[in-house]
């Protein structure tokens, strides 16, 4: 190696998935498709990039995520991108941009891909992460809301998730939520010197995120705040009621928490989220969603009520690891090993692989490989139920030799049988 070569990493904040890993990420893909076309939801996929106006606008300008998360560019052209933070923006702008609300509603769609936020990189918490989502829009039914909770939850627990928690709250609309915003900012205003500095810039922007704080000296002063749930409209109160009401019909176990905001600006009613059991991994919620009824009218399009949740992937694998819950692995287990020996059987080889995979049998194969030895040593590894041995001979006599590796048998057999002859043994 030069002197001067450079070894890359990846940048902060991003990361590999890993062969070995691959097989919990298949998993989890798996269930969340399989739970989507049970219940109805259509897969969508939006680009990774949007116009950077569309997370300003529907994100709120002081939130969290636009505030200090996004990853913005300029293109060449003079373009700002956004790479997006979270997957909601991009399906509701694609919604509008491709008139679905044409199409039968409630529409059900879903997602699953990498979003970005430059965060300070932490256990479960990454640069580029991986979200699904689900997404139901033009209904403003609580029913929705309380089954869309019921699809999350049954994610996780189809997975095998032990320990989970639905933490759930409403945070009103539009009629009522001004009204609690005052009581709140009223009930902090002789308080704010006391808070971290985080809560003193919220109390000016965004108070209800006062009671999403973190900071040990704002506990205090949280725990006395107002509750939303006391300062409903009876729309509001009654949405949420009956909410709980279909969720007590499922028998999903839910805790009612106060202080259940959400980072986002543009949820209205219900909002929830799913944590795991915190003794056993780093505490932090594995999904969350609500209801965000005023979303589509921000973006420009006709006022349409809509539920939506996401669930980070890489939160949900770790937790997979951490209760040891046993995953098949990725891949096809081959039942065959082909074992070439020589030039020419080397060649035929090649050709005999590809009929095998086209007869949906691909075989193992070590075609580097020189020795019969070796090749057996790793047919055995695998643990193939046959080896089908090519030497030069067979080769010559068009013939190939058939070894059922439990007993260490081999048969001589001809080489236009061997497909069907692998295929009746493997039935038995
Ligand atoms: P947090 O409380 O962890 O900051 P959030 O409120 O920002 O979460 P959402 O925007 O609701 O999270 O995203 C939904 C889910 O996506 C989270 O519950 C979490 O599992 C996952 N998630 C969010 N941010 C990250 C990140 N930086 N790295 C990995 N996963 C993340
Ligand atoms: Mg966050």
């Amino acid at each position: 190696m030069p002197k001067t070569a450079q070894i890359f990493q990846t940048p902060k904040g991003f990361h590999d998935i890993l062969p070995q890993d691959q097989k919990y990420w298949e998993r989890l893909r798996k269930v969340v498709r399989t739970l989507a076309a049970e219940y109805g939801f259509k897969r969508i996929d939006s680009p990774i990039a949007e116009d950077s106006g569309l997370f300003s606008k529907t994100l709120g300008l002081s939130s969290d995520i636009v505030e200090k998360q996004t990853f913005t560019f300029k293109t060449k052209g003079g373009d700002s991108l956004t790479l997006r933070p979270e997957g909601t923006a991009g399906v509701m702008r694609a919604y509008i941009e491709h008139g679905l609300s044409v199409m039968p509603q409630p529409l059900k769609l879903f997602y699953f891909g990498p979003m970005f936020r430059y965060e300070q990189p932490q256990s479960g918490r990454y640069r580029q992460f991986y979200q699904f989502g689900f997404e139901v829009i033009g209904e403003s039914d609580p029913v929705i809301d309380a089954q869309l909770i019921k699809v999350f939850y049954n994610i996780y627990s189809e997975l095998g998730i032990k320990g989970l928690t639905v933490q759930i709250n409403s945070i009103g609309c539009k009629v009522c939520r001004p009204g609690y915003r005052s009581l709140l900012k009223d009930y902090y205003r002789n308080r704010v010197k006391k808070l971290c500095s985080d809560c003193r810039r919220r109390f000016k922007e965004n108070p209800l995120r006062l009671l999403d704080c973190k900071d040990e000296k704002c506990q205090l002063f949280k725990s006395q705040a107002p509750h939303t749930v006391d300062h409903l409209c009876k729309e509001c109160h009654d949405h949420f009621k009956s909410v709980l009401e279909f969720l007590d019909e499922l028998e999903l176990p839910y805790n009612l928490n106060p202080f259940l905001v959400r980072g986002l600006d543009y949820y209205t009613k219900t909002v929830f989220e799913i944590w795991p059991d915190s003794a056993q991994t780093q505490v932090a919620a594995l999904g969350a969603g609500g209801r965000f009824d005023d979303f589509i009218e921000v973006l420009g399009g006709k006022s349409t009520p809509a539920m939506g949740a996401a669930g980070g992937v890489e939160r949900t694998v770790n937790l997979m690891k951490v209760q040891e819950i046993k995953v098949p692995s990725a891949g096809i287990r081959p039942k065959i090993f082909l074992i070439q020996l020589g030039d020419r059987a080397k060649k035929k080889s090649l050709v005999l692989f590809e009929e095998f995979r086209k007869a949906g049998l691909a075989p193992a194969e070590a075609f580097s490989k020189q020795s019969i030895k070796a090749q057996l040593r790793i047919a055995d590894k695998i643990g193939t139920q046959i080896s089908l041995i090519l030497g030069q001979k067979e080769v010559m006599d068009g013939n190939i030799i058939l070894r059922e590796m439990s007993s260490g048998v081999q048969e001589i057999i001809p080489l236009e049988k061997i497909l069907n002859e692998v295929k009746k043994r493997l039935k038995k």
